[in-house]
């Protein structure tokens, strides 16, 4: 049903009492390795929810590889696309401090080396995926073959994640591009103002044939040639909204292939991200659609 193309990396995660100076060392907890990465994280949220879902992305031939893989495979992904090989798995070094603030240093390792070959060479994956998701955590001429690579009919899912300036050959297929506030501002260019509404007219006038911006506990905006709408939030207790977006992004996507309207696709994802940020890290907060309905 859905095909994410993407990065997977592991979280190394140290709490710390503050953060080190320059030629400084300071001591923290016991490390925790979470399974992450934009791409990985859509493709679990998505296959909780029931999606049979496929990851294109590159790992390394280790053991930050091998955890990755056997998270996606116990959600029940489809790792046929996962490559390995190239350079190190990807990580994020992450050092929380008592605030609850992040600083994090990310090695792309594998998912830098993920090429366009890999994509051509994915032409089944392609063909049997009616939405492809992707993301910027690759080299963006790979999302480029990305987007000449979809099946007749198919839609492509683009949270530009790191923002980067976009080609038009990108935006031009998106269906929708999907950003929050900070990403629409890089990819616009400018700062946006306070309307939402604004900055949907100013990203379509871009060339994407749909524009999704969420925002956050306020839910979301969706917007095509035919107008926008808003989509309500679902009221909840946030505890971590760390990988809210991605599951956000991988419901949507998931529920356009299913043949529903971007405003039903992403009211039902407007759930799925409530849902992700009551528990705590990524992948481990993500909903089974049992969950999304009792929510
Ligand atoms: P990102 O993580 O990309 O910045 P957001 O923070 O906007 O994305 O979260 C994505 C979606 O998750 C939102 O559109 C919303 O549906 C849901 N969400 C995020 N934070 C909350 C919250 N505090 N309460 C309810 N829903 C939330």
């Amino acid at each position: 049903d859905l095909l994410v193309v993407g990065s997977a990396n592991a979280d190394l995660v140290v709490a710390v009492d503050r953060r080190p100076g320059a030629g400084e060392t300071v001591l923290g907890s016991d490390l925790v390795v979470h399974p992450g990465g934009k791409g990985a994280n859509q493709a679990v949220a998505a296959a909780r929810l029931g999606a049979r879902t496929a990851l294109l992305a590159r790992v390394g031939d280790d053991g930050h590889g091998q955890l990755l893989r056997t998270s996606m495979e116990s959600s029940g992904v489809d790792t046929s696309g996962v490559l390995v090989g190239g350079a190190p798995t990807g990580v994020a070094l992450i050092t929380v401090d008592p605030s609850g603030d992040n600083s994090i240093v990310v090695s792309p390792g594998a998912n830098g080396r993920l090429t366009p070959d890999d994509v051509r060479a994915a032409r089944e994956l392609f063909a049997a995926a009616p939405v492809v998701s992707t993301l910027l955590e690759i080299p963006l001429d790979t999302v480029a073959e990305v987007a000449r690579s979809l099946a007749d009919g198919a839609r492509l899912v683009l949270n530009p994640s790191p923002p980067a300036p976009l080609p038009d050959e990108v935006l031009a297929v998106c269906d929708p591009l999907i950003v929050n506030e900070h990403e629409a501002k890089v990819i616009l260019g400018t700062e946006p103002g306070p309307d939402p509404e604004e900055w949907a007219r100013q990203l379509l006038a871009l060339g994407p044939r749909s524009v999704v911006i969420t925002l956050g506990a306020e839910g979301a905006l969706v917007a095509d040639a035919d107008g926008s709408e808003r989509v309500a939030s679902v009221k909840v207790k946030a505890v971590d909204t760390t990988g809210a977006g991605d599951a956000f992004t991988a419901a949507l996507a998931w529920r356009l292939g299913t043949g529903e309207r971007l405003a039903d696709a992403a009211a039902y994802a407007a759930r799925v991200g409530a849902a992700a940020v009551t528990k705590e890290g990524a992948q481990a907060s993500y909903p089974t659609a049992d969950e999304v309905a009792t929510l």
